[in-house]
């Protein structure tokens, strides 16, 4: 059943990278950005291999030198989802990237020099059906818009993007996208708001420099989830400082919390209390552990007693709740079997999830 209380999306053009929709309203892009050397394309791909794996749709690299740029004619030969090359300033590498056959470039043409060059990599772009992100951060705004904003505001950065905005669309160029990133919330949340009623552009939203996989997390999900829920925002990415794998199983649990978006199993847990009869918080991570490579949408409950556990979680498809050396693995709230010993536990409890899959994908 649809949730009448699921953000609306804002409406914007649709523009494609590679074989991948945004905006409109087809559904929130989930993405994100290798951390190796994109020179070493065996491991670039692999690392590509395992964020599409996790669910994301549009994959980024960093191209520093010509080399990187070289490296992605094999890099997107071999990607399962289309790559966009990040290029600061060299208009060179943006060119290289294309001529590689990447979907998507990210690029700013105000900081790539004179407009010729301009006029070369738009082309590029044209002729190679590619999409182009203007991303503004917070650190990138232009001196002469720091000194007319006092700083770099939300205003500063809109007014930046909007200037890389008008390059592409002198040129007829518009399969744009646009990210507007600042490390604090509020500067962000502020800046696309403002940007969301200049532009009809899909925009890409993050908050950037977020910090580590906790602080990172809960600073995107309520940057993110502010925006998403005002229906701003057609792709995203979690920016951490860690695997960015974890990058997107936090973007999927952002989209998942507001209904944008689902994949793989919820699973829901209860917080402990003084009532909990089992070591709760292990077993929820194994099972967690065990559900990572599930792709089906369902909801699985580990409780921690078997008194309230399975009222509590009497919408889980599937759960567990633990009891004095005792489990009982219920569906939908009914109890399908008493288990005795922790050890056996966790091996029941697969053993019917397993059973419960195969019946769903009957
Ligand atoms: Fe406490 Fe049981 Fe509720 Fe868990 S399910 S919070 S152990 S009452």
């Amino acid at each position: 059943m649809v949730d009448p209380y699921r953000p609306q999306r804002r409406q914007t053009r649709t523009i494609h990278v590679g074989d991948v929709p945004l905006g409109g309203d087809h559904p929130v892009v989930v993405q994100s950005m290798t951390n190796t050397d994109t020179r070493d394309a065996e491991t670039t791909i692999a690392q590509i291999a395992a964020l599409a794996d996790a669910g994301a749709a549009l994959v980024r690299c960093a191209v520093p030198d010509m080399k990187a740029s070289e490296a992605l004619r094999s890099i997107r030969e071999a990607s399962p989802v289309p790559i966009i090359a990040d290029i600061h300033f060299d208009h060179k590498l943006a060119l290289a990237a294309l001529e590689a056959g990447v979907q998507g470039l990210r690029i700013n043409p105000g900081n790539i020099g004179n407009e010729a060059k301009v006029d070369a990599v738009v082309s590029a772009a044209k002729a190679a059906d590619a999409a182009i992100r203007i991303g503004v951060n917070s650190g990138s705004v232009e001196k002469e818009l720091l000194a007319k904003f006092g700083g770099p505001t939300p205003e500063a950065m809109v007014e930046s993007a909007l200037k890389h905005v008008a390059m592409l669309e002198k040129r007829g160029f518009y399969e744009t996208k646009i990210s507007l990133k600042s490390s604090s919330v509020t500067h962000t949340v502020a800046a696309y708001r403002i940007l969301a009623e200049r532009v009809d552009y899909p925009l890409h939203i993050g908050v950037t420099e977020a910090g580590t996989l906790l602080s990172g997390s809960v600073k995107s999900a309520v940057g993110l989830g502010v925006l998403l829920y005002e229906g701003v925002g057609d792709t995203l990415r979690v920016s951490l400082t860690h695997d960015p794998v974890a990058e997107v199983g936090v973007a999927w649990q952002i989209l998942r919390s507001l209904g944008l978006g689902e994949r793989g199993p919820e699973i829901i847990s209860c917080p402990t209390c003084g009532r909990t009869e089992i070591d709760l918080i292990p077993l929820a991570e194994e099972v967690e552990a065990r559900l990572r490579t599930v792709d089906e949408v369902f909801t699985v409950a580990v409780m921690g007693c078997v008194v309230n556990g399975p009222g509590e979680a009497k919408e889980a498809d599937i759960g567990i709740a633990g009891g004095r050396n005792k489990g009982i693995i219920f569906k939908k709230g009914e109890v399908v079997r008493t288990v005795r010993g922790r050890e056996n536990l966790l091996p029941a409890f697969m053993e019917e999830l397993d059973a419960f899959l195969a019946h769903r994908r009957g």
